[in-house]
Order: structure tokens, then sequence, then C-alpha cells
């Protein structure tokens, strides 16, 4: 075992870490600990754009954009953290600007904007163009940027680590603890994946920006390493989980791939049509058809192929058209994409409509923050030293549906708090608190214990029937049977799991072992995705229940707070627990409490949602 000490340690090197640790490491002694090599991080695959009201292109400003993601979220947003994010926004492109990104620009040379769904001028007049982006890598220039400005500040990394454990001085899973008692994070457990070597990381300040969790589905845009380890490890300590029944599908998914082709498509022009060559988003959302928000365009065409209008063979995908558009438009704002289209189908998007259909997408939900991106132990307690941002986190700027290119914001703006906070945090701290006595043992433990099973169940089958059972159960449309059929599910998946092993059994680059760990953050995830969705018995943003189809704003204008006791625990998770949302499951040796967190509402009344 190798200990070391830092003032801040990041886990994550994606857009949300490395943001913080360009912020954090100007005051601070920091690490950033990533178990890929951080330009690997799924940042570099976001392709459209980051929304800011630059207003280089037509009128705009940021009040728009908070009523937009405020609307966009069905309500569910904490509006004073939309209002920072649209705020923020501003400068957090300028500052990217500055650092080097290469922004496609208009012929006066301002940064460029596009349009994307559910972004619009004077409160959903028409849509506007606020998504500034490098062609349809984003994401990629946003990475590069970063990591680019990291490794000139001298920040330093430990890649290929992975963080299996989060060490605080109290056991939020057993302790009663109470209201006001502090709680502190001191450290972060990491296997090193060339050697197998356990290390410690003792730290003052902890920052989460692990990303998201799209692999709890088969058909998802996110890449292989998105098993939501930061929500897992934080929620296996005893931490509320925030909003997890809300999961992005993404209306355009190359059909049975689910590999992602941006909305920038349509924001360049780009028009969904049925079996029969109808705009059929006309009848959805009259105002602004195909760049209404995800959840709407998701469920409408999931909703045309179910009542026959799909097309192809199986009727069971619709079509992205873009054959009215130049080619040469084509291959200056969509050249990625558009190539995708022409590897993984065999289309030629210049003549052919390509073939589409919802891929699961993003996590609205995750580790819940402040709006300085310290993490809360209740509804509304922190943890001292601890920080969350980025997909991993729930600030909650979302809510019920994030809209597109407010991530790639979220990071920049979220990030740079958090790892300003954390800074902040570890100057008032004179010294490095204790650390428990055998840090490493939890993760030792389950280690040898899945290294050392002879044979048992295998990863790859496991990992396969949630994936199945979670897009045939808690995709677009839920009911109370399906998520009951997924939680029944995953109860025998959880119990499979425990006879897992690995063939691989050695120290070295041992990739089997830890598939087999994040397989067991997934399951965790997905858990509480079901029991949260089963628990919400309304419909809103990326949450649809066709027996409650209705938004219920008397029963569940609330943020869900779930969390993992033991199951001797009281049920009540805080004092704050409401109506509905008191709710246990029982999973054998824990269970899963639902609690509940007011929604912040400063301006705007909630409203019927229409586009
Ligand atoms: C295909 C695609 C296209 C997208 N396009 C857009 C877009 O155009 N606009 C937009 O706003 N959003 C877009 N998104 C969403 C957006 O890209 C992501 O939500 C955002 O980039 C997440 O950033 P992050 O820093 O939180 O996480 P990531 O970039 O996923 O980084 C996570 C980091 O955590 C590390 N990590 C994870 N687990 C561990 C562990 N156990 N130990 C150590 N390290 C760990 C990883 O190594 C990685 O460095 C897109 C997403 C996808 C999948």
């Amino acid at each position: 075992m190798q200990t070391h000490q830092y003032d801040v340690v990041i886990v994550g090197a994606g857009g949300a870490g490395m943001r913080a640790a360009l912020e954090a490491s100007k005051d601070a002694r920091t690490a950033v600990i990533s178990k890929l090599y951080p330009t690997r991080s799924h940042t570099g695959a976001a392709q459209g754009g980051m929304a800011a009201a630059l207003a280089n292109v037509e009128d705009d400003n940021w009040e728009w954009h908070t009523f937009d993601t405020v609307k966009g979220g069905d309500y569910l947003v904490d509006q004073d953290a939309a209002e920072i994010l649209a705020k923020e926004a501003i400068d957090s492109v300028l500052d990217l600007e500055r650092m080097g990104l290469p922004f496609n620009r208009t012929p006066e040379g301002r940064i460029d904007q596009r349009r994307f769904g559910g972004h619009t001028r004077e409160h959903g007049q028409a849509a506007v163009r606020r998504a500034c982006y490098a062609a349809d890598r984003t994401g990629h220039m946003i990475l590069q940027t970063l990591y680019q400005n990291c490794v000139k500040q001298d920040v330093e990394f430990f890649n290929e680590f992975y963080v299996l454990d989060l060490l605080t001085d109290h056991d939020l899973t057993t302790e009663e603890l109470d209201d006001d008692a502090e709680v502190n994070a001191t450290g972060v457990v990491a296997y090193d994946l060339a050697s197998g070597e356990i290390h410690v990381f003792q730290a003052k300040a902890i920052i989460f920006a692990t990303g998201g969790a799209g692999k709890i589905f088969k058909t998802t845009s996110n890449a292989h390493t998105l098993t939501g380890d930061g929500m897992a490890l934080a929620y296996r300590r005893g931490l509320p989980l925030e909003d997890m029944e809300f999961f992005q599908f993404h209306p355009t998914g190359l059909a049975g791939l689910g590999i992602l082709l941006s909305e920038a498509a349509r924001g360049e022009g780009g028009i969904l049509r049925n079996a029969d060559g109808e705009r059929f988003m006309e009848r959805y959302a009259p105002t602004i058809k195909d760049l209404a928000p995800r959840d709407i365009v998701a469920r409408s065409m999931a909703n045309e192929v179910r009542e026959g209008r799909g097309a192809g063979p199986n009727k069971d995908y619709v079509l992205l058209d873009l054959t009215h558009l130049e080619p040469a438009h084509i291959d200056a704002k969509l050249p990625d994409i558009t190539e995708f289209a022409r590897t993984y189908l065999g289309i030629e998007p210049y003549t052919e409509p390509v073939p589409v259909y919802p891929t699961a997408h993003y996590a609205m939900g995750g580790v819940p923050t402040n709006v300085k991106g310290e993490v809360l132990r209740d509804s509304h307690n922190v943890v001292k030293g601890l920080y969350a941002a980025g997909e991993v986190a729930c600030v909650s700027v979302h809510g019920s549906n994030r809209l597109g290119t407010n991530s790639l914001l979220d990071i920049n703006v979220f990030g740079k708090r958090s790892g300003r906070s954390a800074a902040a945090y570890a100057k008032t701290v004179e010294q490095h608190l204790p650390i428990q006595e055998n840090p490493t043992e939890r993760v030792e433990a389950q280690l040898s214990e899945m290294r050392d099973r002879p044979d048992g169940e295998r990863v790859a089958e496991v990992r396969k029937a949630l994936q199945e059972t979670m897009d045939a159960n808690a995709q677009v449309f839920r009911t109370n049977e399906s998520l009951q059929q997924a939680a029944d599910d995953i109860r025998e998946l959880q119990k499979r799991y425990r006879n897992v092993s690995v063939q691989d059994k050695g120290t070295l680059f041992n990739t089997d072992l830890l598939e087999a760990i994040e397989l067991g953050f997934l399951l965790d995830i997905a858990e509480v995705t079901v029991l949260a969705a089963l628990n919400r018995r309304e419909s809103r943003g990326g949450h649809y229940r066709e027996d409650f189809p209705d938004r219920d704003d008397t029963n569940y204008m609330l943020h869900t707070m779930a969390y993992r006791r033991p199951t001797s625990a009281p049920d009540a998770a805080d004092g704050h627990v409401e109506g509905y949302f008191d709710h246990v499951e029982d999973f054998g040796d824990y269970k899963v409490v639902l609690g509940s967190k007011p929604v912040t509402q400063t301006r705007y009344e909630p409203m019927e949602r229409k586009y």
C-alpha cells in the first residue's frame, strides 16, 4: 500500500474534473485521479455544443436561457442553480476561448452559435441560436483545451487509477447522527491498473467528477466506462442519490446501435420523418417542432413506432432527413456524425435519410450538491470536504430533463465552482484529518473475494441481463408492471453478482477484475433508478409513466433522495420524508429508503409545458 497527501484530490479527468483542477491548483496542492487517460474521458465524445447567451448572432440573454432550462426540466429544476448556470455561461465560454479553444466563427470573426432543442427566444416564441460549437467535435476541443492547460499549470495526474472507496470519519450507513453532527471526507482508496497496487490518498478536500452511468442500459450513447462509479461509491457510504429516476433518452441514436447523432443535425436543419415521409413533430410540438426538448421528441418517436408508422423492414425506427441540406454545409458543420452514418449503417446522408431511435444518454440525477459544489448528506446538511461536479452530480440544473448543450456548460460552470470551493476550504484546514484504521480493508476484501473464487457467474452475462431488462422495462415508456419486473430482475442479478468470478487472477492490467467491480456499481445504480421510478407515480420530463401520464405538482414537486441503509435501520432517512416518498424496499442485507428534498423556486411558477 502506498499513501499520498494532497490538499485537494479530484476523482475524474473529464471536463468537470479538469475544469475543477485548473481552479483548485491555483491555490492548493492538487492531484487528479482518473481510471482513464484524461483525453479518453467521455467529454471528448460530446458533439453538438455548449450553451451561452452570448447574443453573437441574434438577440438573446441569460434570463431567457434560465427560463428555457427551468421549463425544459419540467419545473423540477432548482431555479437558483439554473440562474447561476445561465449567467456564468458567458464567462465559461470566454474562459475556454482564452485558453485556446478553436470555436467556429461567424464571418465577422465572432464565436458562431447554432440552434438546439428547447433553447428559445422570449420564453418559447421561436428557436434561438445559443449553442457555441467547434464543428461536431465541441467536447473533444473542450477536453483537449482543458488538458493542455492542466499540463501547463503542472497539475499532477494519476492515470489509470480506479478509485474504489471513499473514506469518511463517520460511517453513515450505520451511525445515527444528530442533525448538526459534523461529517468529514478524509480520503479515497485507489487501485493502480498497471501494478494492481492499492494507494490511499489523504486529502483536505475531495471532488468527485466521475461522469455518468449510461451503461445501465443496453442501447446507449455512453462509453463502456460510464458505470456510475462515483454515484455508487457515495451511495454505498450512506450518502443519498438525488432524482435517479430521471434518465435522458436522446432522440437520435443510430437505429439498433445507439451511437449518437448529435441534435446539432436538427439544429442545422435536419428533419425527423416517419415511414410515410411525414414531419411528425409538427403534430407534437407545433411551434418549435424538431427542436422540442429531448424527452418530448424521444417519446414522440417511440409513439410513431408504436402506432405502426415506423420505417424499415420491422417498422422499428424513424428517419433523420438531411438530404435537403447542401453537402458543403453538412461537411462544414456535421462532419463526424455523418461519417458515423456511413461507417456504421452504410447510409449516405447527402442522399438518404438516416435510421434513428432513442438511446440512453444522460443521468439527470446523481450525488446531491449545493451551488458551491458541496455534497449533501441529507436534504440540507453537507459533508465537509466533499464536493461533486459534472454528470455524477445533481445540483440540480437539469431537473427532470436536460436541454442539449447544457451539460458541457454544467461541467464548466460547476467544475470551476467546486474547484474554487474545495481549494478555499482546504486552506482553512490546518492539518489533514486522521484516516480510519485499515483504510483499504473493504477494497482488499472485495478484490480478493472476486479473484479467489475459482469459478462462478460470468460478468458479461450478468451485465447483459441487467442492460436488457433496463431497455425492456425502464426506457422511454414505463409502467408499474414494467418497473416491478425490472426491480425483480435486478434483485435476482444482485444475488448472482455475489457469486461472480473473474478469469484473470493476475495483478498486472487486470481489466477483467475491474469490469467485475464496475458491474457492481451498475447494479446498484440501476436498482436505485428503478425503485425511484416505481415510487414516482406521475410523468415529468424524462420519466414517463403510462399508468400516471400527467404531471402531479401537488404530490411530486419534490426531489427524490434515495439512501441505502442496513435492514435494521429506521425507515425514515432524515427528518424530511414526505408523502408518497416515504417508501422502503428491502433487498436482503440492506434496504433502499426514499426521502425527499424541496425544489427551489425563485421567479418561475410551474406552467403546463407546451412547445
Ligand atoms: C456521445 C455524447 C455526446 C454528447 N454531446 C453533448 C453536447 O454536444 N453538449 C453537451 O452539453 N453535452 C453532451 N453530452 C453530455 C456531456 O458530454 C457529458 O455529460 C459530460 O461531458 C460529462 O462530463 P464529466 O466531466 O462529468 O464526465 P466524463 O467526461 O465522463 O469524465 C469522467 C471521468 O471520471 C473518471 N472516472 C470514472 N470513474 C472513476 C473511478 N472509479 N476512478 C477514477 N476515475 C474515474 C474517468 O476516467 C473520466 O476521466 C454528450 C454525451 C455523449 C455520451
